[in-house]
């Protein structure tokens, strides 16, 4: 009997990493209470691949579509134009990921820029909330999200991983803010815990961002060091724990946050 039902907001399920296996982890997933998923699209064929897994989990799966800005030099007038055509899907539930990165600088930054605001306006022309990527690149970052605001129906600052300041700054646009297994790393993640308290109930949503950011304290690592959302009641038990909340009641909580963003059916 499962006492809780999580939904996992960010899960590279194209990951070449779960091609062996993908139909057993969305499976582990849902024995361990993982009962919806959203597929992150990052690349022209990722986006197409979380759509294809989508239909064939209907109620189950959804996709994102977008551009990571790693990729963002890829983001040409064609795949501008795929994205348009992908965006209105019904499996789609968010435009993204996207943002910007400049910790790794894949595509140079300019380039960056003009793919965030290309994905703002289209998210804003198709009504569906924005799935959002910053890295080393707050100030930009805001800066060009309070252009697109007002017009946008709204959107998650995904792994979010930054301080208090930061926080500020996106509960100022009304963000949702999505936390991985960051949190469970006592080295670089013990910043997020006294944070857990400042976000409100309704705007904290949970993911594992697989198959990267395995938990570090997971009581028993696989060897293949590969995150998959079965672990998502591991990050929201250490969540909930930070909030000085049940398990049960996080849980509660963070899902109807979910589905109140992405628009995601109930299960029955
Ligand atoms: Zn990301």
């Amino acid at each position: 009997m499962i006492a809780t039902s999580l939904i996992d907001i960010g899960i590279n399920l194209a990951h070449d990493s779960f091609n062996a296996d993908r139909e057993e982890v969305i499976a582990r997933a849902l024995a361990a209470g993982v009962v919806q998923m959203i597929v992150t699209g990052s690349s022209g064929a990722s986006n197409r691949q979380a759509i294809e897994m989508a239909r064939t989990h209907p109620g189950v799966l959804f996709a994102t579509t977008g551009v990571h800005p790693h990729y963002a030099k890829e983001l040409t007038d064609e795949l501008l134009e795929e994205l348009r055509q992908l965006a209105p899907v019904q499996q789609v539930v968010a435009v993204g990921e996207c943002g910007l990165d400049y910790f790794r600088d894949l595509s140079p930054r300019a380039v960056q820029q003009k793919a965030f605001h290309r994905q703002l306006e289209l998210a804003a022309q198709v009504r569906k909330p924005v799935f959002l990527h910053q890295r080393d690149a707050h100030d930009d970052f805001v800066s060009i999200l309070r252009e697109h605001r007002s017009s946008l129906v709204g959107g998650v600052a995904h792994c979010f991983t930054g301080n208090h300041h930061e926080l500020a700054a996106y509960q100022d646009m009304d963000l949702y803010v999505g936390i991985t297994g960051w949190i469970c790393d006592e080295r670089r993640g013990a910043h997020l815990v006294p944070l857990m308290k400042e976000i409100e109930a309704d705007r904290l949503l949970i993911e594992t961002d697989g198959p990267y950011l395995l938990p570090r304290d997971l009581p028993s690592k696989p060897e293949s060091r590969r995150n998959e959302p079965a672990y998502l009641p591991h990050i929201a038990a250490t969540i909930a724990r930070a909030r000085g909340e049940s398990p049960e009641h996080f849980a509660a909580t963070s899902t109807a946050a979910a589905r109140k963003l992405f628009a995601l059916p109930e299960l029955h």
